[in-house]
C-alpha cells in the first residue's frame, strides 16, 4: 500500500475526504460516491474520526476496508485528546497488522468543546507516538491557513504548527476561500524553516448553510457573496456552482505549486467529478 509521503513530489495528488457514515442509507451513500470517485484513480482518501469516546471504531473498519477492497490507499484520521496512551497503542497495531500505513495525527476536538480527561494535549505529542511505532507510518498532521480558532495570534500559531510539522511527513489544511491565506501559511512556515509539503483542502459549497456552520468551528472566513449566491440555488445548479467554485481555488493553487488537492466531499461524489474534469488537462500528467 503506497505511502503518502512517498506519492507527494512525484506528481500533484488528488486526494478525497469521507466521514464514517451512521445508518445503512449512508452507508450504500458511501459506497456508491467510493465507487463513482474511484474512476478518478484518486492518490489516496482519508476518513475522519470523532474525538474522544470510540469513534475510532467505525475509522478504523472502514479504512481497513477501503485498503482491502481498494487500489488506492486510505489514510485513518487519529484523534488524541480523550484517550490513553494504551488505546492509541492498541489502535496503531491494529492499522499496522491490517497494512495501514498513512495516518493523519490530530489533536481532536471534543463534542461540545467538553474537557476530558486525557494523556495526550496538543497532536505533536501524537505526532511523537505514531513515529515511534515499528510500522513505520506515513504522517500527516492538519494545518490551519486562517490560524487554528483557539490560537491567541498566528504567530504563535505557525510556530506550533512548524515544530509538529517538522515531525511529520506532510500537512492537509483546514478549507479556506481565498488563495491569499494558503500562499501566506507557506511562506511564513518556509520563514521558520518548514518546507514540508502542505496539500490544500478545498471544500466544495454544496450545503451552503452547513459549511457556515462548519466555518463558524473552525474560524474559516465566508465570503458572503459566493454563499449568498449559493444559498438562492438548489439541487444540481447548487452542485454545479460550486463545483465551479471549488475549481477556480483549486485551479490557482495548484498554479500557485500546491503539491496536491484535498476535496472535502461530505460524501457526495457530484461536485468531486465536476471538479477533477474541469482542472486544467495537464495536472496530473
Ligand atoms: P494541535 O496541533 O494540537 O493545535 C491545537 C491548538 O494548540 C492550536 O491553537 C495550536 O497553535 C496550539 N498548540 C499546539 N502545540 C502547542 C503547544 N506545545 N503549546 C501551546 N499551544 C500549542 N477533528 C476531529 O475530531 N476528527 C477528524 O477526523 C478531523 N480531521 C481533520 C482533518 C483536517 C485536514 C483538519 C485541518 C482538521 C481536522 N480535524 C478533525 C479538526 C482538528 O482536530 C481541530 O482543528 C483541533 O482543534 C486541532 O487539531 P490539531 O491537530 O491542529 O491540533
Amino acid at each position: 500500500m503506497s505511502r503518502v509521503v512517498d506519492l507527494l513530489g512525484t506528481r500533484p495528488t488528488l486526494s478525497f475526504e469521507f466521514f464514517p457514515p451512521g445508518d445503512g442509507n449512508a452507508r450504500e451513500q458511501l459506497a456508491e460516491t467510493l465507487d463513482t470517485l474511484s474512476g478518478l484513480t484518486p492518490s489516496f482518501v482519508s476518513i475522519t474520526c470523532g474525538a474522544g469516546g470510540n469513534g475510532h471504531d467505525r475509522t478504523r473498519d472502514i479504512v481497513i476496508d477501503i485498503c482491502g477492497d481498494r487500489p488506492f490507499p486510505a489514510m485513518a484520521h487519529l484523534t488524541c485528546v480523550g484517550h490513553t496512551r494504551g488505546e492509541i497503542a492498541a489502535l496503531l497495531d491494529d492499522y499496522a497488522a491490517a497494512g495501514v500505513v498513512n495516518i493523519l495525527a490530530l489533536a481532536g476536538d471534543p463534542p461540545g468543546g467538553a474537557t476530558i480527561s486525557s494523556d495526550f494535549r496538543y497532536a505533536s505529542e501524537l505526532v511523537e507516538m505514531v513515529r515511534a511505532h515499528p510500522a513505520g507510518f506515513s504522517v500527516g498532521v492538519a494545518a490551519h491557513p486562517e490560524s487554528h480558532p483557539r490560537s491567541p495570534d498566528r504567530e504563535s500559531d505557525r510556530r506550533f504548527l512548524a515544530t509538529k510539522l517538522n515531525r511529520a511527513d506532510f500537512a492537509i489544511t483546514q478549507f479556506f476561500f481565498d488563495l491569499a491565506d494558503y500562499t501566506r501559511l507557506v511562506e511564513e512556515l518556509a520563514d521558520l524553516g518548514c518546507h514540508r509539503p502542505i496539500i490544500p483542502g478545498v471544500m466544495p459549497v454544496i450545503w451552503p448553510r452547513n459549511v457556515r456552520r462548519y466555518a463558524g468551528m473552525n474560524g474559516s472566513t465566508v465570503p458572503e457573496n459566493l454563499f449568498t449566491r449559493l444559498e438562492g440555488l438548489s439541487g444540481p445548479d447548487r452542485t454545479i456552482a460550486a463545483a465551479e467554485a471549488a475549481t477556480e481555488l483549486a485551479q490557482s493553487l495548484l498554479d500557485a505549486g500546491a503539491p496536491g488537492i484535498h476535496l472535502y466531499t461530505l460524501n457526495r461524489s457530484e461536485a468531486s467529478m465536476l471538479i477533477a474534469a474541469s482542472l486544467s488537462p495537464q495536472w496530473r500528467k
